[in-house]
């Protein structure tokens, strides 16, 4: 147990060292956090308890780059959990002292960089880095620059307050981007970038960079400090600093779990990185009773949200096909917990990203999985032996074997034989999806065996299948076979929009499709329209006009087979009212009672369109659980947004 509690404490002391002074963590914060608290745990089983050079007794680290200042209260750090019962045992025992209705403030935990401001009557006069909590870097002319931080209050008030400077998510990817185009190392996360702008040794690069500050607490001189910490957050603001407006004071453990809850959902929307929820007990008086470890506050906890980076070893660089022929490299990856799923395979883009990453077969690689979005590698992680390992050669032939070539002005390769296997069952994938015929119970598994076993070669082949034929697949008895069966002959009369969006035209989405769909009202009549006709449709360009000509000539045969099989596409549902007629809607996020395509079929047959990203031409967006970016934009555009509830009552 010795050998374990000096090999973390090492550890972890040599990742403060990157994440602290150097800005450049190489291990995800889950990771951190699991070290941490392994450590806590022996020591607390161990004769010895903590020895004094721990890091579970110490605050964070500092740099010698900066003048240091000692500071003249004291900062701490915040204990953490990323479980609920370990939170309601701590409001158990506090509780248990002050009574079962202890009221305690949640506020969401802004990930940044703590600092402490001093105030003397009013006037900003020294702004200090967290640091080791005695003793921070001096950084007040670098905070001057930042344009919510104020250089005087509303009031000649003598106070010292705590905050966190960051950087807000936009920001911090137009600076990646500029950082990527002039060659220079992109920054990990807004955390990072944060700190490594607000630690410049130049203060006009600190003004370049675009940062902010939100306040969370106070040490008012001489016993002007208001008696709960709710009210000190609210003279805060009335002071002139900036407080983050998601803050809930709670009756009990249960109302701060659901804030807990509620903004593990809704953090997406926000332009700022949120790691947790911060639980502290609102009487100050209580605080002052319950006091300090060593390294954090007794009267305040932190729920963290389940981490979305983590990392691990690249096995290897597999080539996907897509519909296109589209040649991608995916990561293969040891397999790792990420925000609560085990992932052990993940984007790599293109080609261009993986020399961009310098990603080699054996490294070390953080990933990262955010809500609804395919797992990603972020980076290389230093592990001494990237070096050694050979870099990666992009292969000249897809698993086809048909060459791999590049498009002129396009960054993907592609396959070049239109026989491949990968590429026809990805078409096949694409043309059995929600968005084309919709049909249940065929996914990658059964297509596959399908495809390999010469039951299909395209997708019209689905249309002759038999019970017999399905009964032949591996785990396929009777009832399934049936269910296939039916779900395959059901989609014969899918509605015309919906076929053509599976055809893979090139260019022609979903929304294209329903454009195509009320203008020509059937595929023949499609198919017989000249480009000249096509290009003069409203949204349809001469490239897309020439693809759609050309596509109908070059698969008169698949066509045919279709027909063949019975494929009569119902004609594309028309609207019953034009009620709202000209108003475009983008729907966003999980709607609770009813599916997105619900929804839009709702809006279009009262004429209304959808689309699906948000631009100036969007009226409205309609918002559920965990929206993405588009509720960003669309407030910044002025869209009209409408919640689920008020969207059903708009819809009526
Ligand atoms: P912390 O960031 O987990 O929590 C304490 C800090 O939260 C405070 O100092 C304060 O700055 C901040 N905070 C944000 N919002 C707040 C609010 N509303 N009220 C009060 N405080 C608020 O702790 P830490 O000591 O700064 O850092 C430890 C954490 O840093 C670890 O848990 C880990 O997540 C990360 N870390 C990661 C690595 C790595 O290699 N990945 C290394 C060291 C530390």
């Amino acid at each position: 147990m010795l050998d374990r509690i000096e090999f973390l404490k090492n550890e972890i002391n040599r990742h403060n060292h990157l994440y602290y002074v150097e800005d450049n963590p190489v291990i995800s914060d889950f990771e951190y956090d699991k070290m941490f608290a392994e450590l806590k745990e022996l020591e607390s089983q161990s004769l010895f308890g903590p020895t004094p050079d721990s890091p579970t007794r110490r605050v964070g680290g500092i740099s010698e780059k900066f003048l240091p200042h000692t500071h003249k209260h004291r900062l701490y750090s915040l204990d953490n959990t990323y479980h609920f019962e370990e939170l309601e045992k701590w409001y158990e025992k506090i509780a248990a002292e002050y009574g079962v209705d202890t009221e305690i403030v949640c506020e969401l935990k802004i990930d940044g960089l703590a600092m402490a401001l001093t105030y003397e009557n009013g006037i900003f006069t020294r702004g200090v880095t967290r640091g080791d909590g005695t003793t921070g870097e001096d950084i007040t002319n670098n905070l001057k620059t930042i344009k919510a931080i104020p250089l005087r209050l509303f009031e000649t008030a003598d106070i010292e307050v705590r905050g966190e400077v960051f950087m807000p998510i936009s920001s911090f990817e137009k600076l990646n981007e500029k950082n990527i185009a002039a060659g220079e190392k992109p920054f990990a996360n807004p955390r990072n970038a944060a700190s490594g702008s607000v630690r410049q040794l130049d203060s006009t690069i600190t003004a370049s960079r675009d940062l902010s500050i939100f306040i969370y607490g106070a040490v008012f001189e001489g016993g002007s400090q208001p008696p709960t910490h709710y009210e000190t957050l609210m003279q805060l603001k009335k002071l002139g600093f900036k407080v983050n407006p998601n803050v809930k004071l709670c009756k009990n453990m249960t109302e701060a779990i659901e804030f807990c809850k509620e903004w593990e959902q809704k953090r997406a929307v926000l332009d700022y990185a949120t790691d947790g929820v911060v639980i502290k007990v609102n009487n100050i008086a209580y605080q002052e009773d319950l006091g300090f470890t060593s390294r954090a506050p007794k009267w305040a906890t932190a729920f963290k949200f389940p981490e979305e980076e983590a990392t691990t070893t690249l096995l290897d660089i597999e080539i996907g096909v897509g519909k296109t022929g589209a040649v991608t490299p995916v990561a293969i990856l040891e397999p790792v917990l990420v925000a609560g799923s085990t992932v052990s395979r993940a984007s790599l883009y293109n080609f261009d990203e993986i020399k961009r990453l310098d990603v080699r077969i054996g490294d070390t690689v953080m990933i990262k999985k955010a809500a609804e979005i395919i797992p990603k590698v972020l980076k290389v992680v230093d592990d001494g032996a990237h070096d050694t390992r050979a870099v990666y050669q992009i292969p000249a032939t897809c698993p086809c074997g048909g060459a791999i070539v590049p498009r002129e002005g396009e960054v993907n390769l592609y396959c070049q034989n239109p026989n491949c296997a990968d590429q026809m069952k990805a078409k096949i994938e694409f043309w059995v999806g929600k968005d084309a015929m919709d049909i249940d119970f065929v996914g990658p598994s059964v297509i596959k065996q399908l495809y390999d076993r010469g039951f299909i070669t395209d997708a019209a082949d689905l249309y002759t299948l038999t019970r017999q034929d399905l009964m032949q697949l591996d785990l396929i008895k009777e009832k399934s076979a049936e269910n296939i069966f039916t779900a395959i002959q059901q989609s014969k009369t899918r509605p015309l929009n919906r076929l053509l969006t599976a055809l893979s035209v090139p260019n022609v989405g979903k929304e294209t499709a329903e454009i195509l769909a009320g203008e020509f009202g059937t595929l023949d009549a499609l198919g017989q329209a000249s480009v000249e006709t096509l290009a003069q449709i409203n949204g349809i360009g001469t490239v897309m006009a020439q693809g759609i000509y050309d596509f109908f000539r070059n698969n008169t045969e698949f066509l045919a087979k279709l027909k063949a099989a019975g494929v009569e596409p119902a004609p594309f549902e028309t609207a019953v009212s034009d009620e709202l007629k000209g108003r475009s809607f983008v729907l966003t996020g999980t709607l609770q009672n009813m599916t997105r395509d619900e929804a839009s079929q709702k809006i279009k047959q009262k004429g209304g369109r959808t689309a699906s990203s948000v631009s100036s031409n969007t009226n409205y967006l309609v918002v559920g659980e965990n929206p993405g970016s588009k509720l960003e934009k669309a407030q910044k555009l002025g869209v009209i947004i409408l919640t689920e509830e008020q969207f059903t009552e708009f819809i009526k």
